[in-house]
């Protein structure tokens, strides 16, 4: 099992980020919010380096330019570097605790990351042999992967499917791990 690393790319806050929504604000730091896919509602703390632009934005309802441009409204430019950051890391709700935008990583026989699967079965590597064996092999493998709330989930969750993966990769000398 791999650990999953975030490197604060900041992609999923623009794209998940669009369903978080302030419901209404509590004092200049803190506010409750809806996600809107789950239906979760959560309070959350602004960090203080955002409270006041974000308290002044939701006044005003006039987006500050420290804000990313689309996504999430907690998204907000590093300070510190040219980079975003989320203003309510230690807050933040459960859909972005548990996201992961990739489920497995593929090693090569170095023992170095050759590629990521990405969404349900994609694969994202600079490696083209590892491409095509995926692509021709792998892909189109089927799979019964049902989370707790009946959507469909990572293939990784499925025993049989991860069985077949990892001895088609092995007789390629690539050895997967699933990402916890
Ligand atoms: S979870 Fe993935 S997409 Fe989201 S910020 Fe981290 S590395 Fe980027
Ligand atoms: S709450 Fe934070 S981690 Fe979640 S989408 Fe918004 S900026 Fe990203």
């Amino acid at each position: 099992m791999a650990f999953f690393c975030c490197d604060n790319c900041g992609k999923c806050c623009t794209s998940l980020g669009i369903y978080i929504r302030i419901e209404r604000q509590l004092t200049e730091q803190d506010y409750y919010c809806k996600n809107d896919i789950t239906g979760e509602l959560f309070p959350v703390h602004v960090q203080p380096e955002f409270a006041r632009e974000i308290d002044e934005e939701y006044v005003s309802g006039i987006e500050s330019t420290t804000k990313s441009r689309n996504g999430c409204v907690f998204h907000r430019r590093n300070p510190e570097s040219p980079s975003f950051i989320c203003a309510i890391y230690p807050s933040r709700p459960q859909i972005c605790r548990d996201f992961r935008c990739y489920h497995m990583i593929i090693r090569n026989s170095g023992g170095d990351v050759a590629g990521k699967v990405v969404g349900k079965t994609d694969i994202q590597t600079s490696d083209a042999i590892l491409a095509r064996i995926w692509n021709a092999e792998v892909k189109l493998l089927p799979y019964n992967a049902i989370d707790g709330s009946g959507r469909t989930a990572s293939p990784c969750s499925d025993p049989s499917w991860l069985q077949q993966v990892s001895a088609i990769l092995a007789s390629h000398c690539y050895r997967c791990d699933p990402v916890t």
